[in-house]
């Protein structure tokens, strides 16, 4: 039974129409990836399933639960996903402990079982050891692990992630993907993944969706997708020409 379910989201900006009809099931555990261009309409997918965008047309739902649809329009902290963007936005003045407890104390968790899942969450990426250190005094890296493990500290049921290794140079990048494929295999956590970068779909997901203007061209394996594109448009985007 698929986890997350898309079907033909639609979403304008004035005139402008930058989602024409996506659709999309994603299993239970699953690493899905939208990748494709700048501008193709990947970050905006995923704020309509995060609920920071409102969709012009279409439904989601996630486990049954209808998020957007038929009237109904849940907001985001009613859907309890977790989400890293590009730019991971730790709070400066709060140390690494204090920014995972900020989640939990917009849901009410009392103090011993916030400190319970702080341990829990850091351990989980490897940083217990740094819980009461500030942002600044982390590397890129493990800033952006903290990001994630503030991200899962209140256990979503869905992981989105988007473009989260961009802001990382070349050597921290290819890092930081074999860690977050571990994770992965670890956590099993459904995942919702974007990116323009075709090695990193490759590399890490069960499967991806090539997207272009606005549409979803492609579904499939990284092997599918990578031997058998199904357009043009697809094989010059993941650098093959039939
Ligand atoms: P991607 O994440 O694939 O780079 P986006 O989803 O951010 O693409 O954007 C898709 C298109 O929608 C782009 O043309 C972008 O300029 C436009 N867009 C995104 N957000 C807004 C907004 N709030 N208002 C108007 N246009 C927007
Ligand atoms: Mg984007």
């Amino acid at each position: 039974m698929p986890d997350v379910r898309i079907t033909n989201l639609v979403k304008r900006f004035g005139e402008t129409t930058v989602l024409e009809g996506v659709d999309a099931a994603i299993a239970d555990g699953e690493f899905f990836t939208l990748l494709g261009p700048s501008g193709c309409g990947k970050s905006t997918t995923l704020n309509c399933v995060a609920g920071l965008e409102r969709p012009s047309g279409g439904t989601i739902s996630v486990g049954g639960t209808v998020f957007v649809g038929d009237g109904v329009f849940l907001q985001p902290e009613e859907r309890n996903l977790g989400m890293v963007f590009q730019s991971y936005a730790l709070w400066p003045h709060k140390t690494i402990a204090e920014n995972l407890a900020l989640p939990l104390k917009l849901r009410k968790i009392g103090r011993s079982e916030r400190d319970r899942r702080i341990a829990e969450a850091l351990a989980k990426v490897d940083l217990g050891h740094l819980a009461g250190r500030y942002p600044h005094q982390l590397s890129g890296g493990q800033q952006q692990r903290v990001a994630l493990a503030r991200a899962l500290v209140y256990s979503p049921s869905v992981l989105l992630l988007d473009e989260p290794l961009s802001n990382l140079d070349a050597k921290l990048r290819e890092q930081a993907r074999a860690w977050l494929k571990r994770l992965q295999a670890d956590l099993g956590i459904t995942t919702v993944y974007v990116t323009h970068d075709q090695e990193e779909a490759l590399a890490l997901s069960d499967r991806i969706a090539v997207m272009s203007e606005g549409r979803m061209t492609q579904v499939g394996t990284p092997v599918e997708i990578y031997e058998t594109p199904a357009a043009a448009e697809v094989a010059a985007f993941v650098g093959r020409c039939n």
